[in-house]
């Protein structure tokens, strides 16, 4: 039979369960997990997650601070709300909203976040942990662990596997290459460069894709059983709705469900675990500043 993987309704039992585990600390601590996001510019998308995320914390109890900058802002007034937030004891996790206007330093201002901080789990400390085998970091970004959650809540064996991620960006695809590295399966990476992509994925037990490429995975490209999970969000145009574009994922859904054992579907998909996750790293980093078990 084929699975729909909902990734909405995983989500919410994964808020239901920090929402308990915040009003727990808050009883014996008294204290209030905290997130500080920031962004900078006038990014539609940008300003919509950054909506979500905000609407997210309110509804498990975690304090949100935003702070919106403009356009063309420079580095140090971004590192200036950085510097504070790291000292703010109220503040248990800071994410900066990517991608950054082009003229800022993507690198510099990341690196500004203290690691004890780092929910995104973007800062090198992190990624260097996560790359090196035997070690494991403090936070994993929160779409790579998204992803990987949904494996495990939907039971599928990722040790032995051969998995395929299509797309090797700093966000999404090296760090689900690592986490599936980690979890013993064997890893394949596709990126723009890759000649004849579909005989590599072809091979995938599991099927992971995040190249922003709407519809690119067709129903020929996947391995009849496989698992597939869609990182893609994409808008394509659609002058039947009234908004006049759609939401799509990289994967052709219809095309996929025929011969995948499983897949994600966009929305509702690894979008809303995404959310889950930065939610439960910062409550795992209220705790871990805390001491709370
Ligand atoms: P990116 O543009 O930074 O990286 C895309 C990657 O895909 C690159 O490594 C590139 O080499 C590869 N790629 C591009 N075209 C390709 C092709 N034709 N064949 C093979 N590889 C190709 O994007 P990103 O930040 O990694 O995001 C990827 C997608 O996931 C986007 O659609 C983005 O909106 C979505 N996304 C979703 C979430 C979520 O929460 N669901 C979070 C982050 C990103």
């Amino acid at each position: 039979g084929f699975t729909r993987i909902d990734g909405k309704k995983e989500a919410k039992s994964i808020r239901d369960e920090i929402k308990i585990e915040v009003s727990r600390m808050n009883a014996s601590k008294n204290v209030v997990p905290g997130l500080a996001v920031i962004l900078v510019g006038e990014r539609k998308d940008s300003a919509s997650y950054v909506r979500s995320k905000k609407k997210a914390c309110e509804s498990v109890g975690i304090k949100s601070v935003d702070v919106c900058l403009p356009e063309d802002s420079s580095e140090e007034d971004v590192l200036k709300y950085i510097l504070s937030f790291n000292e703010d004891p109220s503040i248990h996790g800071i994410l900066v909203q990517l991608p950054l206007p082009s003229h800022l330093n993507e690198h510099n201002i990341v690196n500004a976040i203290c690691k004890e901080k780092d929910v995104d789990g973007f800062h090198p400390f992190n990624i260097g942990l996560l790359a090196k085998r035997g070690s494991e970091p403090d936070f994993v970004p929160c779409t790579p662990k998204g992803c990987i959650e949904l494996l495990h809540r939907y039971n599928v064996e990722i040790e032995g596997k051969r998995a395929v991620v299509i797309g090797r960006s700093n966000i999404v695809g090296m760090p689900v290459a690592h986490l599936l590295q980690n979890e013993d399966a064997t890893v394949t990476t596709i990126h723009s460069k890759t000649r004849n992509p579909e005989e590599i994925t072809r091979e995938a037990d599991i099927l992971i894709a995040a190249a922003g490429q709407p519809n690119m995975v067709r129903g020929s490209w996947i391995k009849p059983g496989a698992v597939v999970i869609d990182v893609g969000i994409n808008h394509v145009q659609d002058l039947n709705v009234p908004s006049g574009s759609r939401l799509v994922g990289d994967v052709c859904y219809e095309e996929a469900r025929k011969v995948a054992s499983a897949v994600t579907p966009v929305p509702g998909g690894v979008g809303p675990m995404t959310i889950a996750m930065l939610l439960s790293n910062t409550l795992t980093s209220a705790k871990s500043i805390h001491k709370f078990q």
